[in-house]
Parts: C-alpha cells; sequence; structure tokens
C-alpha cells in the first residue's frame, strides 16, 4: 500500500487540518512533507473551497462561497536534491473520492461573486451534485445522463521564485489597472484576506500573505490549468524554479468538460492522488523549457459517436469581430445550451453538463477572415434518450430542475 503522506479531516475546516494547507503561491510557504526522487506517495485534498459546499438542494452556499479561500492546496512536498535548472517528473498514478465521501459538485457562480464564461445568459449562483458509482456520474439534479469522468488535479504546480512571483503580480496589477472596476475583475491580485499560507506564523506569514500570487489563473509554475488530460497515467514535467521544488496539489476534479465554461464546471471533490516523482538534472536548463510541458495519457473513456456544434466570432448581437476564438466558443457553447433547452433542460442545467461532462473543445480553423471556427462536441451516449434531429421534433422529458437562488 502506497504510504500517505499528507492526510486530510472533511470534518475539520481548511485551517483545523493536522497539515497545514495554503492557498496561495509563494517561495517562503515552507514544505509539509518531503519525499525522495523515485518515490510514490499519496496526498490527501479538501475540495478546492476547503468544504464550503455541501451535499443539498440548495445553491446558497454558491451564492456567498467566499472565493478569496481557493483554491486550497495540499504541500508543497520537498522533492529532496531538486534545484532550480532541473526538470520535476510527476507520474499520475491514481486519484479518488475520499472513501465514504463519492460525490461532488458543479456550479455556476454569481456575476457579482465570480461569475463564469456565459455570466451575461447566467447571472445567479446555480449547484448541481454528482453521485459516483467507480468512474461514472450521475446527478439527481441532471436527470437523464450518465457518463464516466476523466478524473484529474485542477491545480498542480511548483513555487515559483522570488523573481517569478514578482513578474506574475506586476503584469496582473498593469492589467488589472487598465479597469479596475470590472465585474468580474480584469486579475485576482495578491490579496491578504483569507490567505492561508501553511505553517508559517506571525510577522513571515503577513508578509508572504500580501506578497504571495493567488492561484485563479495558471503560470508558468503550472497552477491552476484545469487540463483534463492531467489523468491517471499521465506525465508532467515542471521546470523547477527553488530548491527541492516545493510541489502542491489540489483541486481534484472527477470530471470536467473542455472550457469548464461554467467556471466552477469540473465536478469538484475532496479525494486523493497517487504520483511518483523524479528529477532531470538542470532538464529544463537543456530543452530551454519555461513552463510545464505534458505527456497525454492512455486510458480515456471512449465514446465513438459526438454531436458537434460550431462557433464563429459573431456575437449574439449579430456583431461581427476578427478571428477571436473566445468569442467563437462562447456561441459554440451558446448553441449547444440552446439545442439542449428543447429537450427540457434549463439553461443553467445544460451549462453544468457541458462544464462537467467529457465535452470536446476544439479551435477548428483560425485562418478564415474573419471568422474563427471552433467547436464543442458532446458524446451522444452520455444520454438515456436520442438528441439527434429528426421528423419527430425533440421529445419534451420529464428533466427540468431548479439549481438557482437569487
Ligand atoms: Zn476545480
Amino acid at each position: 500500500m502506497t504510504k500517505t503522506i499528507i492526510s486530510v479531516d472533511i470534518n475539520k475546516k481548511a485551517h483545523e487540518q493536522t497539515f497545514p494547507l495554503h492557498n496561495r503561491w509563494h517561495p517562503d510557504i515552507p514544505a509539509v512533507a518531503s519525499v525522495e526522487p523515485g518515490e510514490t506517495f499519496r496526498i490527501e485534498c479538501l475540495d478546492w473551497t476547503g468544504g464550503q459546499v455541501k451535499n443539498n438542494d440548495d445553491a446558497t452556499d454558491i451564492k456567498i462561497v467566499d472565493l478569496k479561500q481557493v483554491h486550497y492546496l495540499s504541500g508543497p512536498v520537498a522533492v529532496r536534491g531538486t534545484e532550480p535548472g532541473d526538470l520535476l517528473v510527476v507520474d499520475i498514478i491514481d486519484i479518488g473520492p475520499l472513501a465514504g465521501n463519492e460525490w461532488g459538485y458543479t456550479c455556476i457562480f454569481a456575476k457579482e461573486n465570480g461569475g463564469s464564461f456565459l455570466t451575461d445568459h447566467f447571472p445567479y449562483a446555480a449547484k448541481a451534485i454528482w453521485d459516483f458509482d467507480g468512474v461514472y456520474a450521475t446527478s439527481r439534479h441532471m436527470p437523464g445522463i450518465r457518463f464516466s469522468g476523466i478524473a484529474h488535479p485542477g491545480v498542480m504546480g511548483v513555487a515559483p521564485s522570488r523573481e517569478l512571483l514578482q513578474r506574475w503580480n506586476r503584469r496582473e496589477a498593469e492589467l488589472f489597472q487598465t479597469d479596475p472596476n470590472r465585474v468580474p475583475p480584469l486579475a485576482y491580485l495578491p490579496d491578504p484576506q483569507s490567505a492561508v499560507v501553511g505553517k508559517l506564523k506571525c510577522a513571515d506569514a503577513e508578509r508572504v500573505m500580501r506578497e504571495a500570487s493567488r492561484t485563479v489563473p495558471p503560470r508558468e509554475n503550472g497552477g491552476n490549468t484545469d487540463i483534463n488530460s492531467f489523468t491517471r497515467g499521465s506525465r508532467i514535467y515542471f521546470p523547477v524554479h527553488v530548491k527541492d521544488a516545493l510541489l502542491s496539489v489540489g483541486d481534484l476534479h472527477f470530471s470536467e468538460g473542455d472550457g469548464e465554461i461554467s467556471f466552477c464546471g469540473a465536478i469538484e471533490m475532496a479525494g486523493w492522488i497517487e504520483l511518483k516523482v523524479d528529477i532531470i538534472k538542470q532538464g529544463a536548463k537543456k530543452y530551454n523549457l519555461a513552463q510545464p510541458v505534458y505527456k497525454s495519457a492512455e486510458p480515456k473513456p471512449k465514446y465513438s459517436n459526438y454531436m458537434v456544434f460550431e462557433g464563429f466570432s459573431v456575437d449574439e448581437q449579430d456583431k461581427q469581430y476578427y478571428m477571436d476564438a473566445s468569442m467563437s466558443f462562447r456561441r459554440a457553447c451558446l448553441n449547444a445550451i440552446d439545442y439542449l433547452k428543447q429537450f427540457g433542460y434549463t439553461g443553467e442545467q445544460a451549462c453544468i453538463l457541458l462544464s462537467a461532462a467529457p465535452v470536446e473543445g476544439n479551435i477548428k480553423a483560425i485562418v478564415d477572415i474573419p471568422n474563427a471556427c471552433t467547436s464543442l462536441a458532446i458524446p451522444t451516449d452520455i444520454f438515456n434518450f436520442d438528441i439527434w434531429p429528426s421528423d419527430k421534433g425533440p421529445i419534451k422529458l420529464d428533466v427540468q430542475r431548479k439549481l438557482t437562488v437569487k
């Protein structure tokens, strides 16, 4: 049995855990465990909010969620003998929910508290709970649907160097200052409120809480990449920035669609992850790698039938944009949501489904002026009814469930 080097207790609050958690990036956050290169070990993680979201039918917890607390990460783990310039090689051996806690959630955040990719269309908080049965997910809030998840960590990364941290904070502040009152904000700047920095105490802790970067965007250290291919069997090569690498992980997902469009868009869970680490000495230098690369995993849920929706760079008011892939993907998502509504789902249910299920998003053509063409592919076998167009028209199902709170 693989040894657990960091455990969590889901009945305790995030700041009461035996192994102190952290929710910011900073080189001075001390390691809580250490391993040797070549070692395999297990790490347990709270869900990304630190247990703020409950298994019930009321989205009030989503409406009032404290997003300054996210993401709670387990670690850092010191990988002994690692130095800046090395590559840290991380194999993902396996991932799962904590025993006795086989459930997760997908949410839409309220526009004024987090928002989402489609926040103009879905401004209210909504929540769906999923139950896990082995690799499968079903939901009392999403009747007619069952699919197998691609479990992965939403966040995994190494500590930044002091210099890298300063670069992040500078460039994000410059963007933020171009429109400081925007909702949602253009960037999440360092914020000591609700910051948790592991076992640091007193003056050191206060300084680190002020300086440390938020974990919201992915950056050169990895971080919140939300790449659903980081599943069991994949391998990630992280450029190392500080002594002992200081690897952290959290925000475990049971499943996620490409794009994670509802922001809290994966199936979020508390769980465990088994990792094996190794070092390529001065590998980042030798290959001139400034950010992680990864090897995708072999095993993947196998779907052969997809219904594919297209998007172009034209907004809902028929305004033409120039080669705007985000706008194009937005329209592909909205087209799919509108189609699913014809069977009886609400827009929020459809949005949550596209966030959580193994849908595939792609850029198809980025040369055909003025429209970037993107696609959103939904595996049709996840539905227990026929979703394809026919002479009969869409069947009306009793699947509508109210997931929102205002
Ligand atoms: Zn997540």
